[in-house]
């Protein structure tokens, strides 16, 4: 017990660990348990593998989720919209309906993962990274 290293080698970025999907309380663990693009779907873990926080933080936490999700999907459709209209020129409703659905198509497994994670990042109100949490140590929190 008498060497417990809880200062962390360097504690992962806030961006990198949102883009890889880690915890945000310790940037350690996986949120989930399989790729954006699997055939299976995504998984989440229930728990952070590493500090062992709940992500889950109350009953019905995600559907706050599917607000974020939604505000995602609005920013992508405005901006192939817009993107479309610049580079084409065209006014045929088919277009712009064939390519926002297939935007959101393509882009919604990446929409559930992110939405997810922007939430538990930066729209849940106390949950922020401990960097204290990302030592190899977690159980030993007494020392802090
Ligand atoms: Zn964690």
């Amino acid at each position: 017990m008498a060497t417990i290293n809880n200062t962390p080698a360097k504690p992962e970025p806030v961006l990198s660990a949102f883009i890889k999907a880690k915890c945000p309380r310790c940037r350690r663990g996986d949120i989930f348990a399989s790729p954006t693009y699997s055939l299976s779907g995504q998984k989440m873990h229930e728990t952070c593998s590493h500090c062992g926080l709940h992500y889950e933080r109350e009953p019905g936490y995600w559907y706050v989720a599917m607000f974020v999700s939604y505000a995602f999907n609005v920013a992508e459709m405005v901006t192939v919209a817009v993107g479309t209209y610049i580079l084409t020129g065209s006014n045929s409703p088919w277009l712009y309906v064939s390519l926002l659905l297939g935007i959101i198509f393509l882009l919604s497994p990446f929409n559930y993962r992110y939405s997810r994670v922007a939430l538990l990042y930066w729209l849940t109100p106390g949950l922020n990274f401990e960097p204290w949490r990302s030592a190899d140590k977690p159980e030993n929190p007494q020392q802090h």
